[in-house]
């Protein structure tokens, strides 16, 4: 049975072809700058790159292109579309609704939009890709896997905030927590290297955005991301952390809410404190050239994820592994060298050759003598996304 894994951003596409039940790739690809008239597909199959330019005007073209792309030209991996069992979709926000993959039905969809308020940025870009691929797939039945759902086991004392209580109850304002397939495959990975189910972990997702989560006996009891993703770590562009009285500040000082919004979301982390980029690849090599700006960039990201790697070893009470994953998890021993140093009162100390060693790849980076294991553990979110398409439909043919 072959599942199409679907990722959509407001100007994007990612997608992915597995061959299940081994879950091997057969293709991926993005459709990338939605809306412009030099759009692009990009795919990799078989060991070949697949490059079309063209004007893609909206969603709906862009998936059409992808089907085109997986069964027409030299890209080609299937036949025909018949082969496609069932389509896998990302959705970022499910809210309290959904605490496990779902078949999606039109009940589902209208939760989904239900919540789209809490989740402007995001799913209304995931409901357009639904549409357009059922549209597209008409056949095959279609799941949601929400980025939030790994979080439904954090329990009310880790997710209220400490606002009037009818917030909650009104508006639905908690935190919920992004990144689950992220964190749920990392935890689980991590319980199997070490060989038993009731480890206390704590999982750091390092990409564009950045979350922690605590997860015990591979259920999450908190993660540092809240009712949005803005909370947390520093991140490219957001700010994380902070006092939210500087938005009553800014505000006095003429800010009106599109631009605190902006503000937070698209020009502070990374970005805003350096001046000069998102990218963590760019802020070292400034920072390695001497940019003071970079290199606090680089200190305040280590020393928020530090803190919470304090907070929640608290909150687990022990802590047996940490794991690092995501495009700076994966790939930037400096990062994780900055986040772990000092730690020993915590039982976490890193081998340096083990560390700088270890990129893009799995890997052990614990020193000898260190009472908490570390992994380099790269993410596979679309590998869940597969799976739990597979699970939930291969018996419905
Ligand atoms: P997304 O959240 O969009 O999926 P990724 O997980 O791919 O993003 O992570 C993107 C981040 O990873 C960027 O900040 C990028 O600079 C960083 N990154 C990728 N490779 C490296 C590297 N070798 N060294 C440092 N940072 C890296």
């Amino acid at each position: 049975m072959k599942i199409l894994v679907v990722n959509c951003g407001s100007s994007s596409i990612k997608y992915r072809l597995f061959d299940m039940p081994d879950k091997s790739v057969l293709a991926t690809g993005m459709v990338e700058r939605i809306g412009e008239q030099e759009a692009a597909l990009i795919q990799e199959s078989g060991g070949k790159e697949t490059r079309t330019v063209q004007p893609v005007p909206d969603h709906e073209e862009g998936m059409q292109l992808i089907l085109q792309a997986l069964t027409q030209g030299p890209g080609a991996v299937i036949e025909s579309l018949d082969e496609v069992g069932a389509v896998g979709h990302r959705v970022v926000h499910g809210g309290e609704a959904f605490s496990e993959s779902v078949i999606l039905d039109d009940q589902v969809i209208a939760s989904i939009e239900s919540v789209a308020d809490l989740a402007p940025l995001h799913n209304p870009p995931n409901l357009i890709g639904i549409r357009a691929a059922q549209h597209a797939l008409p056949t095959p039945p279609h799941v949601a896997v929400f980025d939030t759902a790994f979080h439904a086991t954090i329990p009310p004392v880790a997710y209220t905030y400490a606002l009037p209580h009818e917030l909650y109850e009104k508006y639905g304002v908690r935190r919920y927590g992004f990144h689950g397939t992220s964190h749920f495959y990392v935890a689980r990975r991590a319980a199997e290297l070490l060989g038993r189910e009731d480890i206390h972990c704590i999982t750091i997702h390092l990409g564009n955005g950045c979350s922690m989560a605590a997860v015990r006996d591979g259920k999450c009891i908190d993660t540092s991301m809240g009712l949005t993703p803005l909370e947390g770590l520093v991140m490219g562009t957001r700010t994380g952390d902070f006092d939210p009285a500087i938005l009553f500040y800014l505000a006095e000082h003429g800010y009106d809410l599109a631009a605190l919004n902006k503000l937070c979301n698209k020009q502070s982390g990374l970005l805003g404190i350096s001046g000069e980029s998102n990218d963590m690849r760019t802020l070292t090599q400034l920072a390695g050239q001497g940019d003071a700006r970079a290199q606090l960039a680089i200190d305040i990201f280590c020393y928020r994820i530090k803190k919470y790697l304090g907070a929640y070893t608290a909150a687990l009470g022990s802590l047996d592994a940490v794991i690092f994953t995501g495009g700076i998890g994966e790939n930037a021993p400096s990062i994780r060298a900055g986040c772990c140093g000092n730690l020993q009162q915590l039982g976490i100390a890193l081998d340096a050759e083990a560390n700088r060693t270890t990129i893009g790849q799995e890997g052990a980076i614990q020193s000898a003598d260190s009472r908490v294991q570390t992994w380099v553990i790269p993410t596979d979110e679309e590998g869940v996304i597969a799976g739990d398409t597979f699970t939930l439909t291969k018996d419905l043919a």
